[in-house]
């Protein structure tokens, strides 16, 4: 492993520990030329196989690309797109497969970027889940809305209440007639 510092392809491992529950080993190693110490880590590879049955290794950079765009002027940085893909990384890890369909990536990126930006998500899942007319959309955002309904807060205009305050009218209309 090269030195991170000198450049020095020569280092020896000074500790090795297991971490993050077993799935990865941190080692500590230490540079033979100018005696700095680093830390590298190893993690099983976790293979993405598209539909097409190609396989390739799984990269939050890529996670990362395939967002970014649904992401395009709305207040989501560099950062924001890179704590998504860590958390799409590890729902994918933490299915215990080796190997992962490129469809469960796609799935595991929904739900972290809904939370992110509705905007970005609604743009993602349109092409990802192949949105093809406005009820489509419609029927997306209806569960948004619902799902997102703000804590706390008077319930305005919700049908309950449309109901109820019309029932009201209708009985003291009701009341007049008499
Ligand atoms: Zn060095």
């Amino acid at each position: 492993m090269r030195c991170p510092f000198c450049k020095e392809d020569d280092s020896r491992v000074v500790d090795s520990r297991t971490v993050e529950e077993g799935l990865a080993v941190r080692r500590r190693r230490e540079c033979t030329s100018c005696g700095r110490r680093f830390t590298t880590a190893e993690v099983a590879s976790l293979v993405v196989v598209k539909r097409s049955g190609v396989s390739e290794t799984f990269s939050r950079q890529k996670v990362v690309s395939g967002v970014r765009k649904a992401c395009q002027g709305r207040p989501v940085n560099e950062d924001d797109l890179a704590l998504l893909a860590q958390q799409v990384e590890d729902a994918v890890r933490a299915t215990g497969q080796a190997e992962v369909p490129a469809m469960e990536v796609g799935l595991a990126i929904l739900s972290p970027l809904r939370e992110l930006d509705e905007v970005a998500y609604l743009r993602f899942a349109s092409v990802y889940r192949s949105f093809d007319n406005l009820e489509d959309f419609e029927a997306e955002i209806a569960l948004l809305r619902a799902e997102g309904e703000p804590v706390g807060q008077e319930p305005v205009g919700r049908p309950f209440n449309v109901s109820a305050s019309r029932q009201n009218h209708e009985e003291t209309n009701t009341a007049r007639t008499r």
